[in-house]
Parts: structure tokens; C-alpha cells; sequence
């Protein structure tokens, strides 16, 4: 019998295994407090649980610590990215963002993707296979504990917390529906890591039937779309995810979302000099989002082996923004460019089968 891994289950779900094993489901509290508090590396580290409890965990279950072949920190020491080793030896990598008083842990959902995007690194290595709920779960606990490391004796426990999780790293989190929404219900717990529905971003290349599902089951999360173009034809090209979803279901879906949970959506837009960054395109994509709730992402385009773009010079980008604000009265951000020397940015991980 494979054992449990306890990253992939839930409080509840742990709660009833200790009724299976005949132990009082009091002891549950400790446990979870031992795998998302204090963050233990291993079941010899719970101490003060029952002994018969240990020995359970020690024989039918196993602690999913992903552990870290390669840790890279960019120059500027604002990030540090981590290339993590999954069981069966495929790896994935993991970034922690560092931010004026809080962390972001921006982590992978599959090994590879599926989903092609020309300009994306992840998407130039094709699929390999989906995470577990554990394995994500595991690479928030693993950024938590470089955090905790890193403090400096005496940090109040609160300012050591990852205040954020994105889920932009390796693969198409909605490609992977139900690992994914297991992981984000354990993240969220509130006696855990307690990361609520604004502290989740969950950023999707526009997989439609996923938007729709999060919007009948009334998914509370910061939903993020990777646009990059605003007519089908141009967003083909870039995404060709969009040639199964078109532009039209996509928003219809971005629109039921909205309706079903009251939220605004954010929309990512890779600026791409030449390519999708002229007032033009700025007001193709206004129309587009003119008076539904949205909030645009421009990400200047981060360099890939596989694909020759620029990214698009900060002038052009600020004239991008004031277009959507003075013309359709639309938010924007123009995301700060952080980790691209060690290739943590947007798009920029990638990793190579081990020989
Ligand atoms: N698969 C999901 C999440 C991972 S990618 C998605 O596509 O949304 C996170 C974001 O980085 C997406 O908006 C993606 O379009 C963007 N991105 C990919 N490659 C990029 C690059 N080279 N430069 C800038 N952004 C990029
Ligand atoms: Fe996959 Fe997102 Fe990269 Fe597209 S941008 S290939 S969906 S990870």
C-alpha cells in the first residue's frame, strides 16, 4: 500500500483517519500545527504526540518534504528560486518573492505544461505530469520554511508567514482542477498556513470549462487571465490554447465568474514590443474590458531560449497604462521585473530531464 502522503490531505480528512486508527481525533489539532506551523521536517520531530500515534504516522505514512537540489538567489536578493526533487525524480521549481514587508511563494502546478504559450519557457518543454495536492501544498511549506530560516532570532512569528501564494509557476493550474483545488482548501485552513481567498492568485491560460466550474462552485480565489491580445486571430498566435477556447467563450466565462462570486478578475497582458504593445492594442483590449470589473497585469515580456521577442521599454508600457486609465477607466500594474537574472520571472521556468 503507498503511503499517506500528509501534505495531500486535508484537516478533516486527517481527523477521520485517526478515528480509523482508533485515536482519539483530539490529537488531530497538534498534528496539523506540527505540519503547518512549526513546519517539522519529519515525524520524529513531533514529540509531544501520543506514541501510538507516532508510530502509526511512521509506518503508513510518509512527511512529502520536497527536497531542494538547487537553490538560486537573484543579485539583487529580493528572490531566491528553488529547484525541487519530487519522488519519482522528475523536479519542479518553486520561487520566493520578497516584497517590502511580506513573501510570495509562487509555485508550479504541473511538471510542464501542455498548453504551448510561444513565449513561455514551461510551455517550450511540453508536458510531463500533473502535481499531487501534496506536492504543491509541500513547495508552500518549503518557501515557509526558508522564510522562518532566514529571520533573524526574535522576528515575531506574524512577519515570517508567507503572506501570499501565487499559482504562476510551471503549468496550467486549471489543466489540473482537482489537485489544485484540494491544495488551495489546505492552504486556506486557518489554523494552518491560513491563507484566504485574497492571499490565493490562481492565473490560467484561459482554460474555459475550469472558469465556469470555479464559477458554479463559487470558488473564492484572485482569478488571473493571461490575455496578451484582445482579437481571437492575434490571441491564437500567442496562445494557441485559445484556438480549443476562443476569446468569446473566454469572456463570457470570465463574465459568470464575476457574477457568480462577485469578484474582479485580473487580466495578464506579456507586453511584447511590436507585437501587442501599441496604443492600438491598449485600446482593443479598453473596448474589450470597458465597464466589467477587471484589473490589467502588464509583465514587459521576459526573455526565452525559445522565442525572439522584446520586451517592450518602460515609456511605452506607462503609455499603455494611461490609455486604459484615462480612456476606459480601467486599473492597471505594470508588474516589477524581479528574479530575470537567475530565470525565476513570468514564463522563465523551465527544467530538463535528468540524465
Ligand atoms: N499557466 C498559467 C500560469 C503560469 S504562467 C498561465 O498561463 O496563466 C504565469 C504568467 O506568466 C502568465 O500570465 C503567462 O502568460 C506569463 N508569461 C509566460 N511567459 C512569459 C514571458 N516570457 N514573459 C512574461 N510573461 C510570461
Ligand atoms: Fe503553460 Fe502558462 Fe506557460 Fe502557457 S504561459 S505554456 S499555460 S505555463
Amino acid at each position: 500500500m503507498t503511503p499517506l502522503n500528509l501534505y495531500d490531505v486535508s484537516r478533516e480528512q486527517l481527523r477521520e483517519r485517526l478515528g480509523e486508527w482508533d485515536i482519539n481525533p483530539i490529537h488531530v489539532g497538534k498534528l496539523w500545527n506540527y505540519l503547518y506551523v512549526r513546519q517539522v521536517a519529519s515525524v520524529d520531530e513531533m514529540s509531544e504526540l501520543p506514541p501510538r500515534l507516532r508510530a502509526r504516522l511512521r509506518d503508513e505514512t510518509t512527511l512529502g518534504v520536497l527536497p531542494a537540489a538547487l537553490t538560486t538567489d537573484s543579485a539583487d536578493g529580493f528572490t531566491r528560486k528553488f529547484l525541487l526533487g519530487l519522488t519519482d525524480g522528475r523536479r519542479v521549481e518553486t520561487v520566493k518573492m520578497r516584497f517590502t514587508g511580506r513573501v510570495t511563494a509562487c509555485v508550479s502546478s504541473q511538471v510542464g505544461c501542455a498548453m504551448g504559450c510561444v513565449f513561455c519557457a514551461t510551455g517550450q518543454m511540453g508536458f510531463t505530469r500533473h502535481l499531487t495536492a501534496g506536492e504543491i501544498v509541500a513547495q508552500v511549506v518549503h518557501v515557509s520554511r526558508a522564510v522562518k530560516l532566514a529571520a533573524p532570532a526574535g522576528t515575531p512569528v506574524a512577519s515570517t508567514r508567507v503572506r501570499n501564494v501565487v499559482l504562476m509557476g510551471m503549468g496550467e493550474p486549471l489543466h489540473n482542477y482537482d489537485a489544485v483545488m484540494h491544495a488551495i482548501e489546505i492552504l486556506r485552513d486557518n489554523t494552518g498556513l491560513a491563507l484566504g481567498a485574497d492571499r490565493i492568485t490562481l492565473s490560467t491560460v484561459g482554460v474555459v470549462p475550469g472558469i465556469l466550474r470555479l464559477a458554479a462552485e463559487q470558488r473564492m480565489l484572485r482569478l488571473a487571465v493571461s490575455l496578451h491580445a484582445a482579437t481571437q486571430a492575434e490571441r491564437a498566435a500567442l496562445v494557441p490554447a485559445a484556438r480549443k477556447w476562443p476569446l468569446d467563450e473566454l469572456m463570457a466565462a470570465c463574465r459568470a465568474y464575476s457574477e457568480a462570486t462577485g469578484r474582479r478578475i485580473f487580466y495578464e497582458w506579456a507586453l511584447i514590443a511590436g507585437a501587442n504593445d501599441t496604443p492600438a492594442h491598449a485600446r482593443a483590449v479598453g473596448a474589450l474590458l470597458a465597464g466589467t470589473p477587471a484589473q490589467v497585469n502588464l509583465i514587459p515580456l521576459n526573455p526565452t531560449v525559445g522565442y525572439d521577442g522584446a520586451p517592450t521599454p518602460v515609456p511605452a508600457a506607462r503609455a499603455f497604462q494611461r490609455i486604459l486609465s484615462e480612456e476606459f477607466n480601467l486599473p492597471s500594474t505594470v508588474r516589477q521585473r524581479r528574479g530575470i537574472d537567475i530565470g525565476a520571472g513570468c514564463g522563465q521556468l523551465a527544467v530538463t530531464e535528468r540524465a
